[in-house]
């Protein structure tokens, strides 16, 4: 649970910025008013390196190091609320932990999440800042998320948060029937899109959404 007093601090973190942040994401098309809610009350300067805090509620991806960044907050909303359109996930992996930005949206919106990270110096940050956040609903695993975590899946819902250029086999097989996976595809530089699939009993139905930009999914752990 992130209460107020985590939150409050100095000018720029206030809740008067916070909510001028969701306004602009319900302005882009954001509709789902539980991850508006959990958005607004979620610090994301507490997600970036201190010299960036003032930024933080900006629509914009920031640097986190080691060449990756956080997540644009509209491109977190929209995978969010895409991922509990149909029905709200039970347990839901993520792969490309970074800063932890996702995983603390969805640990406020579904009962458990498993994040994946192949860049260990991010993950043992990550691990510690989620840990001051009491945000216990969260395991994290050290290894290359294009492998899923096979020994917790299956999954209701699955969100990739960096670009493979095609799916990983892996995760159309840790999803759960009637499970919905959430992933930009295409190469870096080129078109990548969004992609939702769901396990039906027809088999793995694909709707394409709109054009983003991620960080390459990378193969291999550091
Ligand atoms: N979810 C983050 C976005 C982080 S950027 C947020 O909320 O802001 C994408 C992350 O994916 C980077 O940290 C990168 O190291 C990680 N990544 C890239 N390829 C990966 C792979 N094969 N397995 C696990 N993580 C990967």
């Amino acid at each position: 649970m992130i209460t107020e007093s985590m939150i409050r601090g100095i000018g720029m973190t206030s809740q008067r910025t916070r909510e001028r942040l969701v306004r602009r994401l319900a302005e882009k098309g954001i509709r789902d008013k539980r991850v508006l809610d959990v958005i607004k009350n979620t610090p994301r300067h507490l997600f970036v390196d201190e010299a960036l805090a003032s930024r933080a509620y900006e629509d914009t991806a920031l640097p986190i190091g080691h060449g990756q960044t956080i997540s644009q907050p509209y491109i977190v909303a929209r995978m969010t609320e895409l991922l509990l359109a149909e029905k709200t996930p039970d347990r839901v992996l993520e792969v490309g932990t970074g800063c932890g930005y996702q995983s603390a949206i969805l640990s406020q919106l579904v009962n458990e999440v498993f994040s994946v990270e192949r860049i260990d110096l991010l993950l043992q940050q990550t691990r510690r800042r989620m840990r001051s956040l009491k945000l216990s609903n969260v395991r994290f695993k050290h290894s290359d998320g294009s492998w899923g975590w096979e020994s917790k899946a299956p999954y209701d819902g699955i969100i990739v948060t960096a670009a493979p250029s095609e799916v990983p086999e892996a995760l159309l097989k840790q999803l759960a029937p009637g499970g919905r996976l959430v992933i930009p595809v295409g190469q870096q530089g080129d078109a990548q899109q969004l992609a939702v699939i769901d396990r039906t009993p027809e088999g793995y139905v694909q709707e394409m959404f709109e054009s983003v930009s991620f960080v390459p999914l990378v193969n291999g752990e550091v």
